[in-house]
C-alpha cells in the first residue's frame, strides 16, 4: 500500500501502546501491575464534574471558537499572571485538545521542512514524532556529563543553522529532574540572543518535591509581548488529573498565536466546548487538589526510591518532580525493550523502556500508582531479576515458579 513518506515515519505511541496491552491483560483477569502510567489516580476536581455535566444538561453542545471560549481564556491569564507573574491578553492564549495538541500546532506554525528542534533527551516519547510529521529534523541532546541535568553548553555544541526552536521539559518526562534556574535562565537568555522559539513544557511545574518551587522562564526575558519567542505550554491533565477532558493550552505572541489558531481551526476546530468549561471550573475552583496530588506523589517517589536503592544492580538519581523515576537497569540487560517485555511476561509489570525515551539500559517507572502497587511491583522486579531471591512467588494465590536463569 502506498502510504505517505511521513506516515512511514511515524510510531504508535510506545506509552498509549502499554495503556492498551494493559487494558487487554486486565480483561483477561491477569493480576497485572501498571508501573508504566502517565496520569495521577486522584479524583477529578468536583467542580469540573459539575461544570461538565451542567453544560451537558443544557442539551445545547456546540462547536466553540478554534483558540477556544473565551472563559477559559480569562482562567489562562489568570493562571499566567499567578505563576508567571505575566499580564497577557486572550490573543496572546489558545486552548487546545491536551498540551500535546498544544505542541504540535506550535511546531507546526514556527517549523518548515527539514529545520530542526532541539531538545534534551532523555525526552517526551512525542517530541521526535511531532517534529517528524511535519518533516523537520528532531535533535536530541544528551548532557554530555551523563546526568539529566543538561548544561547550556550541551544546546549551544549542537545549535546550527537549521536549528529553530528548542523544547524545554521541566520537571523532566521521564526522568523526574527539574532544571536549574541557572539553566532556564541561561537558555532563556541563548535563545532571544540567538533569534530562537523556545517552546516550554511546563505540564508537570506544579508537581514538585522537597520545596521546590516552580520556575518562572519569564523572569529572565529581555523580550516581550510581540517580540518573545517563548511558547509556554500547559494544561490541566496532569495538575488536576483530567487526562481525559484532554485539555492544554498555549501562551505566546500574538503572531505565532494566530497561526496556531489557524491551524487548530482547519485542524480540529476548538476542543469540546463541554471539556472547556470543566478545565475552567477546575482552574478556577479550589486549589486543594493540586496540593494534595503533590503531596500524594512525593510520598510515593520516596518509597519508590528507598525500595529501589535496596535493588541491588539498579541506578537511580531522585526525581525532583513529576510522577515518574527513571532508572538505569542495564546491569540485568542493555536492551530496554527485552527487559520490559521480560518484566510483563514474566511477573506481570508494566514498565516503559528507557528507549522510547532515547536512553537505552533505562527503564521509566511512575509511582502516580498506589503505594501497594509501587511495592508489588518493584517486589516482583527484583524477584524476576535478583537470581539470589527464591524460587518462588506468590501473587495472590497464584504461585510463581522461576524457570529461567
Ligand atoms: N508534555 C509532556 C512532557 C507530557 O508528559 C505530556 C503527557 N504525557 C504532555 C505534554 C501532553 O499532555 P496532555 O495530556 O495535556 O496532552
Amino acid at each position: 500500500m502506498s502510504l505517505s513518506l511521513i506516515a512511514k515515519t511515524i510510531k504508535a505511541s510506545p506509552t498509549l501502546k502499554l495503556n492498551e496491552k494493559f487494558a487487554i491483560l486486565k480483561e483477561k483477569g491477569d493480576p497485572v501491575i501498571h508501573l508504566g502510567g502517565g496520569e495521577p489516580k486522584s479524583r477529578v476536581p468536583m467542580e469540573a464534574i459539575l461544570a461538565t455535566v451542567a453544560h451537558v444538561n443544557t442539551g445545547e453542545v456546540r462547536y466553540a471558537p478554534a483558540d477556544g471560549i473565551p472563559a477559559l481564556k480569562q482562567a489562562i491569564i489568570r493562571y499566567t499572571e499567578e505563576f508567571y507573574e505575566r499580564k497577557v491578553n486572550p490573543e496572546h492564549v489558545i486552548a487546545s485538545g491536551g498540551a500535546k495538541q498544544a505542541i504540535m500546532v506550535a511546531l507546526q506554525a514556527i517549523l518548515n521542512p527539514q529545520e530542526e528542534v532541539l531538545f534534551p533527551a532523555p525526552y517526551w516519547v512525542s517530541y521526535p514524532d511531532m517534529a517528524k510529521l511535519i518533516g523537520a529534523i528532531p535533535v536530541p541532546v544528551l548532557p554530555e556529563d551523563g546526568t539529566f541535568y543538561p548544561r547550556l553548553k550541551d544546546i549551544t555544541d549542537r545549535v546550527g543553522s537549521y536549528t529553530k526552536a528548542v523544547i524545554i521539559n521541566s520537571p523532566n518526562n521521564p526522568t523526574g529532574a527539574m532544571y536549574s534556574e541557572e539553566f532556564i535562565s541561561d537558555v532563556v537568555e541563548f535563545c532571544e540572543k540567538k533569534d530562537l522559539w523556545l517552546i516550554m513544557d511546563d505540564i508537570y511545574h506544579r508537581l514538585i518535591f522537597d520545596g521546590r518551587k516552580p520556575i518562572n522562564c519569564y523572569k529572565y526575558a529581555k523580550k516581550f509581548d510581540e517580540n518573545s519567542k517563548i511558547i509556554l505550554i500547559n494544561g490541566v491533565s496532569k495538575q488536576y488529573a483530567m487526562t481525559g477532558f484532554r485539555i492544554g493550552w498555549a501562551v505566546g505572541n500574538k503572531k505565532v498565536i494566530e497561526a496556531m489558531s489557524n491551524i487548530q481551526g482547519h485542524q480540529t476546530s476548538g476542543p469540546s466546548v463541554v471539556l472547556q468549561k470543566a478545565a475552567v471550573a477546575a482552574l478556577n475552583g479550589i486549589q486543594s487538589g493540586v496540593e494534595s496530588l503533590r503531596a500524594t506523589l512525593e510520598n510515593n517517589r520516596n518509597v519508590m526510591i528507598d525500595l529501589l536503592r535496596s535493588f541491588e544492580g539498579v541506578k537511580v538519581t531522585k526525581p525532583d518532580g513529576t510522577f515518574y523515576c527513571f532508572a538505569d537497569f542495564s546491569a540485568y540487560d542493555k536492551d530496554s525493550n527485552i527487559l520490559s517485555e521480560f518484566l510483563i511476561d514474566k511477573v506481570q509489570v508494566l514498565t516503559v523502556p528507557g528507549k522510547e525515551f532515547g536512553l537505552d539500559g533505562y527503564l521509566r517507572l511512575s509511582y502516580c500508582g498506589t503505594i501497594s502497587d509501587i511495592q508489588d511491583g518493584i517486589e516482583r522486579m527484583k524477584w524476576a531479576l535478583d537470581l539470589n531471591s527464591p524460587n518462588e512467588l506468590y501473587i495472590g494465590d497464584r504461585k510463581l515458579v522461576r524457570d529461567w536463569s
